[in-house]
């Protein structure tokens, strides 16, 4: 039987961990084509050891790191912008992990290959908009998301139950969902990244914490899924047991029911959904004690709010909101600014952007690229 040539972008990241951890399981079906990493050379060498990969990527400041790697024998890709050329006419699945908005010019390569694709970057999503179905559907290329709330959606759209209402997108609520506004003025960044649930990368961790991950998301559904604003909503369940809500005009919601395990999405992508039985976890519902579902208090973590405001305002908005997120954790993590000034100095940048610059309504790549230098000379942090 042929195996499942798959390239994995990101490998040695959170996500990456758990797609190798299935395809580990799953010798004789899967096989490794690529792997890449930013810097971390030293683990993609294991991950390319282990798996018996021929084809390794890194980014190419990470050129210092890799004169310690004996990589002969392998076929080598320094820097993002030649990643693309690790597929081939026998890759057969494509997973991009990559954290970040970054290596947008990769998936916008990626989204013209006609290939399978995985993607757990809702970053690229947003920022690429409208653009993002637009490219797939030219190019054929098959798109499952792995975020675990859209992975949700996904198949639970395929049940093709006709028209629905609305969109539910649940949120575990972070490590600070029962803080009081004096205890989140003082979060440190060791706090912000330990996630109570999942064990993710630092940058996601954070945005979990700020609640800025689920603002992102209902942009990444509305993308992903064609919807109006006002076809989303979310809600905090702390035990992550439901990930989506499709809710119906008759008042009935469906739902999938999992524990929260990134390989369940991830395993969608290699095997029919539901069918894969090697996770040694069976969900036992007498085990949940109890299924919680509160509102979100938007005064002390008002990222849904601006999340709304910026898809109401379209063009250029929802990717300023990204790019600045971006930044301002970056910040965050450099303990330049406070936990809570990630979300109140975006929401000032955006008022100071739009004062001073047009919104474009269909913007390309160049617009996104001329706006990002801009807050790049402009960004206001605060005296
Ligand atoms: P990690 O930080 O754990 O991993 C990021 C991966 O991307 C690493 O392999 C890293 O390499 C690589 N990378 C980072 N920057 C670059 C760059 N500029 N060029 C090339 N490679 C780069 O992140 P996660 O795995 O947690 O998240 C990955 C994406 O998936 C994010 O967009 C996140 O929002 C999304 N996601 C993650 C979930 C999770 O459970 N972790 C759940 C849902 C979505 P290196 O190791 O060398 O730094
Ligand atoms: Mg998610």
């Amino acid at each position: 039987m042929k195996k499942i040539n798959t390239i994995i972008y990101g490998a040695t990241g959170s996500i990456g961990k758990s797609a190798l951890s299935i395809i580990e399981k799953n010798p004789e079906l899967i096989k490794i084509e690529g792997v890449t990493c930013n810097t971390n050379v030293s683990k993609l060498y294991k991950i390319a050891k282990k798996f018996n990969v021929k084809k390794i990527g890194f980014n190419e400041r990470s050129l210092r790191n890799i004169k310690k790697t004996n990589f002969s024998g392998f076929r080598t890709f320094s820097d993002c912008s030649t990643f693309h050329d690790m597929i081939s006419s026998k890759t057969d699945v494509i997973i991009y992990a990559i954290s970040g908005l970054q290596s947008l010019d990769l998936l916008i390569r990626l989204l013209k290959t006609g290939k399978k694709i995985g993607i757990a970057n809702k970053e690229c999503i947003i920022s690429l908009g409208y653009n993002f179905n637009k490219l797939s559907k030219k190019y054929k290329t098959e798109i499952i998301p792995l975020d675990s709330e859209h992975n949700s959606i996904y198949h639970l759209l395929k049940q093709n139950l006709g028209n629905f209402k609305s969109i539910t997108l649940t949120a575990s609520g972070g490590p600070f969902f029962y803080f009081n506004k004096k205890q989140l003025n003082k979060v440190s960044v060791e706090q912000a990244v330990k996630h109570p649930i999942w064990n993710m990368g630092k940058k996601i961790s954070i945005d979990s914490a700020t609640l800025m991950n689920k603002a992102l998301e209902i942009i990444e559904a509305k993308y992903l899924f064609n919807l109006d604003e006002d076809q989303l909503n979310a809600v905090i369940h702390p035990q992550a047991i439901i990930h989506a809500l499709i809710n119906y005009e008759n008042g009935v919601s469906t739902a999938i029911l999992n524990n929260p395990d990134m390989r369940i999405p991830i395993s969608s992508l290699f095997f029919q959904y539901n069918k894969y039985s090697k996770l040694n976890k069976t969900f036992d519902i007498t085990k949940q004690s109890k299924l919680e579902f509160f509102p979100i208090d938007e005064i002390k973590f008002p990222a849904l709010r601006l999340a709304f405001q910026v898809m109401k305002m379209g063009g250029l908005a929802p990717h300023i909101f990204n790019y600045l997120n971006e930044k301002l954790v970056h910040l965050f993590m450099e303990k330049k600014i406070k936990f809570v000034d990630i979300v109140n100095l975006n929401e000032i940048n955006l008022e100071k952007i739009f004062s001073k610059n047009s919104n474009i309504s269909k913007p390309n790549l160049s617009d996104m690229k001329i706006i990002n230098y801009w807050i790049d000379n402009n960004l206001y942090i605060g005296n």
